[in-house]
């Protein structure tokens, strides 16, 4: 008898062997249940292997739940990666990638009663039915005038079931079950008109033709770089369109579908004939929709997958394109473990899985781009906008100028911001504001002279401390007190940098008392549906002006809005990341690629306390390449990546001491056996020391390769039993250091 290996559901991560018959077909990635201890357990077969490897005796299987594999040999080769270099559980990695709808054995495709006509009645069957029995001939007049003259039995009202017996029984129609597809966007009723191709550019026509040669044989990656409003998607769609003829499948990832919307309306359209094969999968799905989803993403009955990251996992039999528009996208990166990154698992699925798979981003990833210069990934660049317009002007507003003239170190709109606005309420057009909230009031500047305290080891905003006054350097641990003058300019008004949403709504009201303002930020995306009814409303000209962070910097496309304006560029300039200027300069460059979509020009205002910030000053000219070349000359001198790994390992408790205490032990074992050329930081309170009432420490190591460096940290965690109510987490190529 053959032996599944099973991985048990559940925590522990048990792995165990089960002996069961030739005939019954269990494969990899099989659903089963199996005894464990006194009990039954479910797990997920990851192996078959011969009873003679074995050399002991095994305890049988109980049973199989699904027939077919659920998970299929590609992911779970994905799946093992995953767990090998994030440094997570592979029960873990499972569970993100199965649905908790599908693994559950409640869900099942749901079915409901039909009554069929199975042949049309003689008039005089019917005459008679209708002084005999009127409520058998209702049924079937109404029968025949049905679509494949069948209907629900339900349908048909109380009391009818008795006439339908008896009409089966005179063999005139039957009954059945049928399955029926919850779906998903059945309550959206939107109207879907089918869109044309267009004429491609000859850039999009020669980006469309490399895509279509990988879909036919397979290489590298390519990564499309185009300007926002270059006509990135119109290939996309073209080049779905080409994978299906092929008979192939498509899997397109979008950062996040609410933020998304035009994008899916993209797609339904163009495949308007086919919206049947087309599957969005949306974080509101109820588990039934998801599992019916997910079983006609499985069975190939949609063929084109539409979702954000986790639909990396979607499984599409003969994937032939995967698509990652917006790769550069912080979103793509799972903050709870597995802290994969969708992305990079969609490059390694394409290898695995043999496919194409395209990047596209109007600001790439330096990692993307860098992979590009070394002739990893293919590159194809979209340099003009397609429908012809420019690109918007920008203009850099000097904040510190600004609160000198209005006598006011607080300052959140400049004049020439606040006259901008008015001029597009004369002309009944558009304004959207963006405020930058990473590193919200954590880092420290000068208004007089645009100084921020930094690292003299990294080069990276230095963090203020609250607790104990300090202002710390999150990749080394450098520590300095917090200057009471700018050490630059020696003025005392140096402080924290920062405002909300809310402040800025209430300034604007007061300044601008008859524009219609409307503000999207966490709090509203909280609330069911009124992001959309927002965006709705903002698109019916109900709104002049909105406010939001830059979740709203995404995929939005409002040919009214003329004017952006950016409040507070330097914030994300000064979080104590390394990737600070890179998050800048994207942030401006797509925020400015909202404006100016129309027939009208655009203009995006950026105001800035320094605005000869690179970041700031490569957006403004719309240049990723100076400020590619000038950021990785900065990353590749301090060893960041893409040129090296960076990993964050946190510790939090709700009680403080304990997780300090904890993290150091970690970190006195990290220190021991410590593999060459890896680099760790001192254990050194989170940026956010407090979080949900829970206390963090972190530590920061870097290396040149990943592996080794998960390894060492993982083999230090098993050694090393945590108290019960500390929780350590590992998260490698971090991209979040708060
Ligand atoms: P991106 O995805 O690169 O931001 P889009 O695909 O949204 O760009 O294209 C921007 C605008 O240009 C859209 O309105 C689109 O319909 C239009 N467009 C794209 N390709 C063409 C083309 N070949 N000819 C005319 N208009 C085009
Ligand atoms: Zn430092």
């Amino acid at each position: 008898m053959p032996n599944a290996r099973v991985l048990i559901d559940g925590p522990s991560e048990l792995v165990f062997d089960y002996a069961f018959p030739d005939e019954l077909p269990v494969r990899p990635g099989c659903r089963v249940r199996v005894p464990l201890r006194n009990r039954t357990a479910t797990g997920t077969v990851l192996a078959v292997v011969p009873s003679e490897d074995l050399g002991f005796a095994t305890r049988p299987l109980q049973s199989l739940i699904d027939p077919e594999p659920l998970i299929t040999p590609a992911l779970l080769e994905l799946a093992q990666w995953m767990a090998d270099y994030y440094g997570s559980s592979l029960e873990s990695v499972i569970r993100s990638l199965l649905p908790e709808s599908v693994r559950s054995e409640e869900n099942h495709a749901k079915s409901q009663k039909m009554v069929q006509l199975l042949r049309s009645p003689t008039l005089e069957e019917i005459e008679t039915l209708g002084r005999k029995a009127p409520k058998q001939q209702a049924i079937i007049t109404r029968l025949l005038d049905q679509s494949e003259q069948k209907i629900l039995l339900a349908e048909l009202g109380k009391g009818a079931s008795a006439s339908v017996k008896s009409l089966e029984k005179q063999g005139l129609v039957r009954i059945f079950e049928e399955e029926i597809r919850r779906a998903p966007d059945a309550d959206l009723q939107e109207q879907i008109i089918e869109s044309t191709p267009l004429a491609l550019h000859e850039e999009q026509q020669q980006a469309l033709t490399a895509v279509c040669q990988l879909v036919e044989a397979p290489s590298k990656p390519l990564l499309l770089l185009g300007v926002t409003g270059s006509g990135k998607t119109e290939v996309y769609l073209q080049a779905t369109r080409y994978a299906l003829d092929q008979g192939k499948t498509v899997l397109v990832l979008v950062p996040e579908i609410s933020l998304t919307p035009q994008t899916v309306r993209r797609f339904k359209s163009r495949f308007a004939a086919l919206i049947d094969q087309v599957a969005v999968l949306h974080s509101h799905l109820s588990q039934g929709e998801r599992f019916d989803e997910w079983h006609r993403i499985r069975q190939g009955k949609a063929r084109i997958v539409i979702g954000a990251r986790s639909a990396v996992f979607a499984p599409l039999p003969d994937l032939g394109l995967i698509l990652v528009d917006e790769e550069h996208d912080s979103s793509y990166k799972q903050d709870t473990a597995p802290r994969y990154h969708g992305r990079d698992i969609a490059v390694l699925r394409a290898h695995i899985e043999r496919c194409a798979i395209v990047l596209g981003s109007a600001t790439p990833s330096l990692e993307s781009y860098q992979n590009c210069l070394d002739e990893k990934y293919l590159l194809q660049r979209l340099n003009q906008r397609a429908d012809a317009h420019s690109m918007p002007v920008v203009r850099v507003v000097d904040m510190r100028i600004e609160q000198k003239k209005q006598k006011n170190s607080q300052t959140i709109f400049s004049d020439p911001l606040r006259s901008a606005m008015e001029k597009r309420m004369e002309r009944g057009e558009q304004s959207i504001l963006f405020l930058n909230r990473r590193g919200f009031a954590r880092s420290l500047q000068c208004p007089a002279c645009g100084h921020a305290c930094q690292c003299p080891h990294c080069a990276i905003a230095l963090t203020y401390h609250r607790t104990d006054e300090r202002l710390m350097c999150h990749i080394c641990g450098f520590q300095s007190i917090v200057p009471r003058r700018c050490p630059e300019c020696k003025d005392p008004a140096i402080a924290l940098q920062g405002f909300g949403t809310q402040k800025v709504e209430e300034v604007l009201a007061k300044i601008m008392p008859r524009a219609r303002i409307a503000r999207i930020d966490a709090d509203v995306m909280r609330r069911k549906n009124s992001l959309r009814d927002q965006l709705n409303a903002f698109k019916a000209k109900k709104i002049d002006i909105l406010i939001g962070t830059q979740m709203i910097a995404k995929g939005l496309h409002f040919p009214n809005v003329t004017l952006v304006g950016i409040l507070n560029a330097d914030i994300g300039l000064h979080v104590p990341d390394f990737r600070a200027s890179e998050r800048t300069f994207q942030l401006i460059t797509q925020v400015a690629g909202r404006a100016g979509r129309g027939e009208l020009e655009g203009e995006v205002i950026v105001q800035t306390s320094t605005p000869h910030a690179p970041a700031i000053q490569y957006a403004r000219r719309h240049d990723f390449d100076g400020f590619s070349e000038q950021e990785l000359e900065f990353r590749r001198a301090f060893g960041f990546p893409p040129f090296g790994r960076c990993a964050v390992l946190t510790v939090r408790s709700t009680h403080e001491r304990r997780a300090e205490f904890t993290l150091q032990t970690l970190h006195r074992r990290l220190l021991e056996n410590l593999p060459p050329h890896l680099n760790i930081s001192e254990p050194l309170p989170s940026p956010l020391v407090r979080s949900h009432g829970q206390f963090r420490f972190q530590i920061t190591l870097r290396g040149p390769q990943a592996r080794p460096l998960t390894r060492h940290v993982q083999s230090v965690l098993q050694k090393t039993p945590l108290p019960e109510d500390v929780i350590a987490t590992f998260d490698m190529d971090a991209i979040n250091f708060s």
